[in-house]
């Protein structure tokens, strides 16, 4: 290390320290100069400088701020500018492409659903590119100023080079879709795990802000988990993620995808929940069931209004998703668990399964504090994007390209 490393280590402190400050503006705003540099442990004078920076690109703007009860000269608050900077997030999944523009401050400008199809004859990323193209025509009468791309999928992805090695629906390869998309648009591009997006999109702006420590299970077409450990996303920044679908539950079960076999996702998933409630209604002819096209929300619906089939396939599910949690909160020892799945409709039913496992399986020390609740939003839509351009906002990353122009 010589003076070289100086440069780049003071532009990372810059960036640190800018991203900390936008932050508190954004979470406690309108916020004087003076709390400000309070509360980011800050000397004033970097305040100003930090602050006049942020001013001049109209990322943050002056408002007064009156002190309640007080006579006295309006002081000057700070607040977040937004409404002049889009970004475009995207959200892929089985047959389908959501693409939506949202400002700033996270608030739908335009939102798209289209058909993805599985087999196509034109290469993904391609596909992808053409799309991105196609959704920016359509909407250029509203697009402000372009700040980035985040794109959410599900599939094993290198997020730090923006690279999708492969993914559960789609022939992909090692498609280096966040440097295509960079060169095409000249705007940075953010690619993450769908779950892992969702679960740091809960802890922003959904049901998991400000706890510290949350593990989120997401029951669907897949089984995964995010967690929140000390308000930082575990394997972030990488390629790995939470795997509890593949953990095993049952030695001699159904052959997995994955190679081994009975994992929670071969009994879990919804697709497997639906497969096995076929099968056992032909050995229960009173069950409501009968009569109805089995789907999710008929299989809920039955659970809810006490059909003892349904209630029973949706303990199952609950008492195998809830024995990988009991372990998973002895590990963690998170303040609260969230559950996003469409079995979510007959929580009722599933919560109090898993809740039960955890009482009698995991340390009470723990599990005593834990609560289990819905997700705030669901797997689809593009909130998931959204977190992940906040967070480049919130660390300096994002931000400090916006600074520089
Ligand atoms: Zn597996």
């Amino acid at each position: 290390m010589g003076a070289d490393s100086q440069p780049g280590h003071i532009d990372q402190i810059k960036q640190t320290n800018a991203g900390a400050v936008y932050r508190l503006i954004d979470q406690t705003g309108p916020v004087s100069r003076i709390d400000l540099s309070r509360l980011a442990q800050l000397a004033p004078a970097s305040i100003t400088k930090i602050v006049r920076e942020m001013l001049e690109a109209h990322l943050v703007q002056e408002t007064e701020i009156q002190e309640p009860g007080s006579r006295g000269r309006p002081a000057v608050g700070l607040m977040v500018e937004t409404q002049a900077w889009h970004f475009l997030s995207v959200r892929i999944n089985r047959g389908e492409i959501n693409l939506a523009l949202r400002d700033l401050s996270s608030k739908l400008v335009v939102e798209e659903q289209l058909d993805l199809p599985l087999e196509d004859g034109t290469p993904f990323l391609d596909r992808i590119v053409n799309h991105v193209d196609h959704f920016f025509i359509r909407h250029q009468q509203k697009l402000e100023r372009l700040t980035a791309i985040a794109i959410t999928l599900p599939g094993v992805i290198d997020t730090e080079r923006g690279i999708i090695h492969s993914m559960p629906f789609y022939s992909v390869q090692s498609v280096p879709l966040g440097e295509a998309l960079e060169a095409h648009t000249g705007v940075p591009v953010f690619i993450q795990h769908d779950i892992s997006a969702w679960t740091m999109a809960e802890g922003l702006f959904g049901a998991s802000r400000g706890a510290r420590d949350v593990i989120q299970v997401v029951i669907d077409h897949n089984v995964g988990a995010g967690v929140i450990t000390d308000g930082r996303l575990l394997h972030g920044g990488s390629s790995s993620l939470v795997e509890i679908g593949h953990t095993q539950v049952d030695p001699y079960g159904k052959r997995c995808y994955c190679g081994n076999h009975g994992c929670l996702e071969t009994i879990a998933s919804i697709d497997s929940v639906l497969e096995l409630a076929q099968q056992r209604m032909s050995q229960s002819m009173s069950s409501m069931l009968h009569g109805t096209p089995l789907t999710v929300e008929s299989l809920c619906e039955a659970a809810r209004q006490g059909d003892l089939l349904a209630r029973d396939i949706i303990v199952g599910v609950g008492t195998n998703v809830g024995r990988i949690l009991a372990i998973m909160v002895n590990l963690f020892n998170p303040q609260k668990i969230l559950i996003g799945s469409p079995l979510n409709l007959a929580s009722d039913v599933l919560f109090p399964a898993i809740s039960a496992c955890i009482n009698q399986q995991a340390l009470p020390a723990y599990s005593r504090n834990t609560l289990v609740e819905a997700t705030h939003f669901s797997n689809r839509g593009t909130m998931a994007g959204a977190a992940l351009v906040k967070e480049a906002l919130y660390n300096g990353t994002l931000l400090i390209r916006l600074l520089q122009g």
